[in-house]
């Protein structure tokens, strides 16, 4: 029996076998087959088989090790990229599919368009239009789940299924600092190989190890982390807008119901936010814009309550704007009544005593410079701090022996080249990982890219930032270079097209080396930098629809 599919290779299978679990490329699909049928379709992925006539006899999934193209005389490479983020998305997205097969290995279905969560959360666009299926990548093979370890000999990657799509969709930080688990129950195993790699699995949310935060904190890195944080910012609002007594009784008397004092309330309606770079900050002026134009006017009374702080360590905020601008947005922060503490250190997040805490999820932050006085809040969001992804401090430590493609040949072990400050992989100008050598010198992994967040790049001798910018140059530039056949004709080279930052109420300031904006105008440039950076037409059509949508009747204020 013949191979349909688009791999084209000679399936063979003896009339009446049992169930087939691959193609002749190994591919990890399900493979469906009739007795009856001569011929045999096996998917390029879980989706899409096709079946000419007949009944459906069986299908299955199978674990297979997918060889290579050098292996099975296959005309494309096969590029295994790692991660759906900025980097492996636009990678995937970038790469010609008449030169190569592109496989994404991500525990995530989708690519987020981060600069816009903070939107998201707020209820200022709808959580579907800063995401893009990986799925809807013609011809590109999606294997959800966690890439656990990589074999640099064989070159071949461990993949554990994601087990619950809610893993990925959110974040959460386990104790030992290793990724999200569902305890008890591991993911199938299967391993890819692949002739090309691209590690692009990014970062993870830092916390310092500071008491409290992995369990009450909320982050903001995904889709599921904005869903999290709109509903409590709403349901905060309903808790303390309770009332006890029949409004018909016309009593004023509120507090007995829900045994909520205004000092509670006060408590419940404090939105601390940790972290004063540019997320933190942003994410401050889109609370700020929900409260006082949408829900100020469902619930007046509660106005007098509201508090937004922002936390920083640092001396000041925004540190990459210059002073002016930076002036500029505390100023700005100021008249919306937005507190930022600076040189503030937060020791400890707990839940509230009493029913406050149990009942209502109040929690009490120690910070340093109050004392031994704990503030009160409703809602904490962590909004600094990465560290590394756990596959790469694994990666980082771990000896192999170079694949006996690499020349020269060289029998000891080597390990990837990891950046002692960031734990980043460190890669050379063409972003290939770079390899631990006794005498220091430069050598790599000639198949083997870093990009975005946990990659440690330099350029002029200064680390490149973690930002969607570099990240999604670095999966251009290198989806470029593959695809000219010619990955060492130039090297990269980032261009900073600036810095945007929202402040609210229509104003955002706007940095680069050519100019500084601040304002409406800086509003307008950012925007218009975010809608032409949405990825799909489809999502630069939806964006600027809830943009009106959110303007005209105000922002989504549904929970669910
Ligand atoms: C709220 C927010 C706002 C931001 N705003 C901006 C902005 O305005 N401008 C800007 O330049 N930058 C911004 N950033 C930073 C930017 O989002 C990151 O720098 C960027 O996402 C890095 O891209 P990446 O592909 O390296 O990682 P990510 O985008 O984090 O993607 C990592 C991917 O790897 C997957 N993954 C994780 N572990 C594994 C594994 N073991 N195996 C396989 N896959 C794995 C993840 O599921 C994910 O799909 C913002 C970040 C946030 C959180």
């Amino acid at each position: 029996m013949t191979c349909k599919s688009a791999c084209q290779c000679s399936f063979r299978m003896a009339s009446n076998s049992s169930l087939m679990s691959r193609c002749l490329n190994g591919r990890i699909c399900r493979v469906a087959f009739t007795r009856s049928l001569s011929s045999v379709w096996c998917s390029r992925s879980y989706s899409g088989i096709s079946i000419q006539k007949g009944e459906l006899a069986a299908v299955l999934q199978a674990d297979t090790v997918a060889d290579t193209a050098s292996d099975n005389g296959r005309k494309k490479e096969r590029v295994v990229i790692l991660g759906s983020g900025w980097a492996g998305y636009a990678l995937a997205h970038s790469l010609d599919p008449s030169k190569y097969e592109r496989v994404v290995i991500s525990p995530r279905s989708y690519f987020v368009f981060t600069p816009l969560l903070a939107s998201t959360a707020v209820g200022t666009l709808e959580f579907r239009t800063i995401l893009e299926p990986v799925r809807r990548l013609k011809e590109v093979d999606l294997y959800q789940g966690w890439a656990d370890d990589i074999d640099f000999t064989n070159k071949t990657v461990l993949v554990e299924a994601n087990t619950a799509d809610d893993l990925a969709t959110k974040t959460i930080v386990s104790p030992t600092g290793g990724r999200p688990r569902v305890p008890g129950i591991k993911g199938k195993q299967y391993t890819v190989s692949y002739d090309k790699l691209a590690i692009a699995c990014g970062a993870y949310s830092q916390t310092f190890g500071i008491e409290g935060v992995r369990e009450h904190a909320h982050f903001l890195r995904d889709i599921g982390d904005a869903r999290r944080i709109r509903l409590r910012v709403l349901s905060l609002f309903e808790q303390c807008s309770h009332r006890s007594v029949d409004p018909a009784n016309k009593s004023t008397e509120d507090d007995t119901a829900g045994h909520l004092t205004d000092d509670d309330r006060r408590n419940l309606l404090h939105f601390a936010i940790v972290g004063g770079g540019p997320t933190g900050i942003e994410f401050a002026a889109e609370l700020n814009d929900l409260i006082y134009e949408d829900l100020g006017p469902i619930y007046p009374d509660l106005l007098q309550f509201v508090q937004i702080t922002v936390y920083d360590i640092a001396p000041k905020v925004l540190p990459m704007f210059d002073q002016v601008l930076a002036k500029y947005a505390m100023d700005t922060f100021a008249r919306h009544g937005i507190q930022v503490r600076t040189e503030h250190h937060l020791e400890r997040i707990r839940l509230a005593d009493g029913p406050l805490g149990s009942e209502h999820g109040a929690l009490k932050i120690k910070v340093r410079e109050n004392g031994d006085e704990e503030v009160g809040a409703g809602l904490v969001v962590w909004s600094t701090g990465l560290m590394q992804n756990p596959l790469v401090s694994k990666l980082a430590t771990k000896e192999f022996t170079l694949p006996s493609t690499e020349t020269p040949q060289d029998p000891t072990p080597s390990r990837l080249l990891k950046d002692p400050k960031t734990g980043g992989l460190v890669t050379d100008a063409h972003l290939r990982a770079r390899i631990d050598t006794p005498d220091g010198a430069t050598k790599v992994l000639d198949d083997v890219f870093v990009i975005g967040d946990c990659a440690a790049v330099a350029e002029n001798g200064r680390a490149l930032p973690k930002t969607a910018q570099v990240a999604s140059q670095q999966a251009v530039y290198l989806a470029k270079r593959f695809n000219a056949g010619d990955v060492e004709a130039e090297p990269f080279r980032f261009r900073n097209w600036g810095t945007l930052t929202y402040l609210g109420s229509w104003k955002a300031i706007h940095q680069s080396a050519a100019d500084s904006l601040k304002g409406r105008t800086a509003w307008i440039v950012w925007r218009g930098a975010y809608l032409t950076k949405s990825m799909s037409i489809r999502n630069k059509i939806l964006v600027p629809v809830y943009w009106i949508i959110s303007w005209i009747f105000g922002r989504g204020i549904s929970r669910f």
